[in-house]
């Protein structure tokens, strides 16, 4: 489930991220969460120009199906694409593609380090911690990914239509991550 935007019908509400009072009227993104209090998702609500920052990606999916008049529209506009090309808007899911914030992670195929800033595939796959399995990312080299299918949901498409949806960088940067999937095609 994604985002959406409408007319605050309180103003009781709150931003989830200045924290202030969301007024009456005004335009808010709702995101639905789920938390580990409850087994139902719940809406937390955010003014539009707070949310064009982490929640840039939620944010331009939200307005691309909102009808109505939005104020402020190109500044608003400007702030999500400048939070994309940052790097600073989370991805929607599995699998995406972000620059490394470190250059700790190590490939699932080649074992070799993942650079600091540069682009990386996540994926999300089991980790055996030895006492029990969960589900964590799990981080290759765009041009290793073609050997490793099996951890990308099967075949390159799959891949590529998953991080075309998920992956909040530019569509260009993107594009050039993706022509490394597939080295020799
Ligand atoms: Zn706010
Ligand atoms: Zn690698």
């Amino acid at each position: 489930m994604g985002a959406t935007i409408e007319e605050a019908k309180s103003g009781r509400a709150s931003c989830r991220t200045c924290k202030k009072t969301i007024a009456k009227g005004e335009l808010r993104l709702g995101v639905e969460v789920t938390t580990q209090f409850s087994d139902q998702p719940s809406m937390q609500w955010h003014h539009l120009p707070c949310a064009a920052g982490k929640l840039a990606g939620e944010l331009k999916d939200a307005l691309a199906t909102f009808d109505g008049d939005v104020p402020d529209r190109e500044a608003l506009d400007a702030a999500i694409e400048a939070s994309i090309k940052k790097g600073n808007a989370k991805p929607a899911g599995f699998p995406y593609v972000d620059r490394a914030p470190t250059g700790r992670a190590k490939c699932m195929q080649c074992e070799a380090a993942i650079g600091k800033d540069t682009f990386r595939v996540a994926v999300e796959r089991e980790i055996d911690t030895g006492a029990m399995v969960t589900r964590g990312a799990g981080y290759m080299h765009p041009k290793c990914v073609a050997a490793n299918l099996e951890n990308v949901g099967g075949s390159v498409e799959e891949l590529i239509e998953g991080v075309q949806k998920n992956s909040r960088i530019t569509a260009e940067d993107l594009e050039g991550v993706i022509a490394e999937f597939l080295p020799d095609a």
